[in-house]
């Protein structure tokens, strides 16, 4: 790979570790948040054989705008603007501010998840190949976390929700890529 390619990749690594610096999974171990874009980037290359940079900054991106200080104006500065409209795709509930988000988010509000749960049922089908293919590496990872380990606080009925959710959301996903489509069927079925 070019030197220009390798610079973007790690310059997104690295503006990505900076922004979840702080945040930490919801697994019983805390471990480091960045762990899952990581991870969400080498599903897509790895299993899922997508190799187009875009699309693989975009995952390293996903989670920035959602659950950080970051921007898209940000991200479009630095990674351009295709990068930038992938990130805007798969980021929850563009419908209410990012303010009002912060404060449901703080105060557990239920609403908030039940309406940011829908918007994702809907807007699944309705996305570009790129965008679906971040959010089923997005989902396949979470899948297997839950697999792996019960998130602090959470009991059975909520990680049976939690599948039964994603499994709406994967429906609207279907048709884009067939290797993260039989890899995504087996960890609903518990078979991975
Ligand atoms: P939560 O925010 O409560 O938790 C799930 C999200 O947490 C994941 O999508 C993932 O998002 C992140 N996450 C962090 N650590 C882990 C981990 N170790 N394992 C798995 N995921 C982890 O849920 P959502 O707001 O996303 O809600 C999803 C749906 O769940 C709702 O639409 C609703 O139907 C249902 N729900 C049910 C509740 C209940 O009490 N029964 C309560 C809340 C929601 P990311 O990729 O962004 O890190
Ligand atoms: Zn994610």
């Amino acid at each position: 790979p070019s030197t220009i390619i390798l610079q973007d990749l790690i310059r997104c690594i690295n503006f990505a570790a900076i922004k979840h610096k702080d945040q930490r999974r919801k697994d019983p171990e805390s471990t480091p948040y960045i762990n899952h874009p990581i991870g969400v980037a080498h599903i897509l290359l790895e299993e899922g054989g997508v190799s187009d940079l875009e699309v693989l900054e975009a995952a390293l991106l996903h989670d920035t705008v959602e659950d950080t200080d970051t921007s898209f104006e940000e991200i479009e500065a630095m990674f351009g603007p295709r990068v930038c409209a992938i990130v805007r795709e798969v980021t929850d509930d563009k419908t209410l501010p990012k303010a009002t988000r912060k404060l449901l988010q703080a105060q557990k509000n239920k609403v908030l998840t039940l309406i940011s749960g829908k918007f994702q049922i809907e807007t699944a089908p309705k996305s570009s190949k790129e965008a679906k293919l971040v959010k089923m590496a997005d989902k396949l990872y979470n899948l297997r976390d839950l697999r792996r380990c019960t998130p602090e606080g959470w009991t059975q009925p909520r990680v049976d929700e939690y599948f039964e959710w994603a499994s709406k959301v994967i429906d609207g996903l279907r048709g884009t890529n067939k290797i993260l489509e039989e890899k995504l069927d087996l960890v609903l079925k518990n078979k991975s």
